[in-house]
């Protein structure tokens, strides 16, 4: 492991390693830390095709080409029986067509062996403890093994990318409270023998369930499906037994999952359970380091929109990094800030509106305007930066004045 870098990564999720390549093709010298070893679970298995540009950007792509992820080319959304079909290829952005369904543990573990092809040390199963900022910077980071012991790295910048870890804002009291009501997942991997009986499997579905809970549906190409559920905390209350049980229960609540998952074999040994994820920051750079990923923001996992900021967050945070070495003034205000919270808040108005059913009466309106649907297909997408969709520029109007008019004119004789 290195004891000087030009840039120390916290983490070797998306965000980290996306970060790091960049920056090692730019002549950077870098050092990935991870804490646990690799492959590792990690939730996030349904990518959007805006992802796929920051991969390429970073020249990791490839490395995911060859691990034959399963090919998402939309998502379809269940509402009582109603179905509305997103297809990327019929979208208003000009951007790829298709993301991957992909098992994460496979997909970080690709990311971070293409880091080290390229050259990147990646430390595994060492954790950043304690990081010493100074004037110009420049910083002193421990790191501990797993035998406890420690080990100082000397860095003139630091990408955060710690996902759930939160390592700068949670050292130096960054953390902000969520705006976001605290939601409940729990969820398994299955085998999906009957996966044909429902069109798939390269695409996503997410059922509506009831107007706070929502079920996701991911197929992966080794004809496993990561099938999740998601709600307030108090819905889970209702169903008794072991977790299993529960979730048996779960799938045997909605006609459809009960129908295609009849035989129920479940390749964990049982299902996992997450809760509160959102969180946010006061901040998202400082003097020495920019946060990536999760670090930054994360909402709510209805639109996938995850790794995609993630990506974005690296390939925007890197080519800004880049430039404060080569001595150019950054405006990480305008640049990065201003940048990152423009995506983010086009997919909080989504979100918003699916959970206050706004979307519903968009989605499954009776006539769809195909215009309007592929534009929203473009949010969906994660085209959330492409200003002259106005579902981007002033998604909030939009959302709300189509829902109502969508409303006004079911109702006329
Ligand atoms: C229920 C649920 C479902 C989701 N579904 C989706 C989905 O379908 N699609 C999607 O795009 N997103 C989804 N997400 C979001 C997704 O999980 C994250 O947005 C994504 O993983 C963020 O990537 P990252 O690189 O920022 O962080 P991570 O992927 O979390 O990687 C961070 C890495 O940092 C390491 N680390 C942490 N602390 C330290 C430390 N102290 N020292 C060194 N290393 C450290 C961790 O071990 C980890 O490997 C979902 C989230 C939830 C809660």
């Amino acid at each position: 492991m290195r004891n000087n870098v030009d840039v120390l990564v916290i983490g070797a999720g998306p965000s980290g390693t996306i970060s790091a390549a960049m920056l090692k093709k730019a002549g950077l010298s870098v050092q990935i830390v991870e804490k646990v070893k690799f492959p590792r679970f990690v939730i996030g298995e349904s990518l959007l095709p805006r992802c796929i540009e920051s991969l390429d950007a970073a020249g990791l792509l490839d490395a995911i080409k060859k691990k034959n992820f399963q090919e998402k080319t939309g998502a379809k959304l269940v509402l009582d029986g109603k179905i509305c079909d997103f297809k990327f290829a019929q979208q208003y952005t000009k951007g790829w067509d298709h993301a991957y369904q992909v098992q994460r543990a496979d997909f970080d573990k690709a990311l971070a062996d293409a880091c080290e092809e390229k050259g990147i040390p990646v430390q595994y199963e060492t954790e950043v403890v304690d990081i010493k900022f100074n004037t110009d910077g420049s910083s002193i980071t421990t790191v501990k093994f797993l035998d406890g012991t420690t080990q100082q790295i000397n860095a003139k910048f630091i990408v955060d990318g710690s996902g759930y870890g939160r390592v700068i804002p949670t050292l130096f009291g960054l953390n902000k409270p969520s705006t976001q009501y605290t939601r409940k997942a729990v969820f398994a991997h299955l085998k999906d023998p009957y996966r044909n009986e429902h069109d798939e499997p390269d695409r996503i579905t997410i059922y509506v369930h009831n107007h706070n809970t929502w079920i996701w549906v991911i197929p992966f190409s080794t004809g496993t499906t990561s099938l999740g559920f998601v709600s307030s905390p108090e819905f889970f209350e209702k169903y008794s037994g072991s977790l299993t049980e529960k979730y048996k229960q779960m799938i045997d609540s909605e006609p459809d999952i009960k129908s295609r998952f009849r035989d129920f074999e479940m390749i964990w040994d049982e299902p996992k359970i997450l809760q509160g994820w959102s969180a946010t920051t006061d901040t998202f750079y400082g003097n020495g380091y920019v946060l990536t990923g999760n670090v930054t923001e994360f909402l709510d996992p209805v639109f996938s929109s995850g790794v995609t900021l993630a990506s974005v967050s690296a390939q925007r945070a890197a080519e800004l990094v880049i430039k404060h070495f080569k001595g150019e003034k950054v405006d990480w205000d305008k640049d990065y800030v201003k940048f990152m919270q423009t995506g983010i808040d086009v997919f909080r108005v989504f979100v918003n509106g699916w959970y206050d059913g706004t979307l519903f009466k968009i989605f499954f309106a009776e006539n769809p305007d195909e215009d309007m649907r592929n534009k929203i297909c473009s949010v969906l997408a994660g085209y959330v930066w492409d200003e002259t969709n106005p579902f981007v520029s002033k998604s909030e109007k939009m959302v709300s004045t189509l829902a109502k008019f969508i409303e006004a004119s079911s109702l006329k004789p």
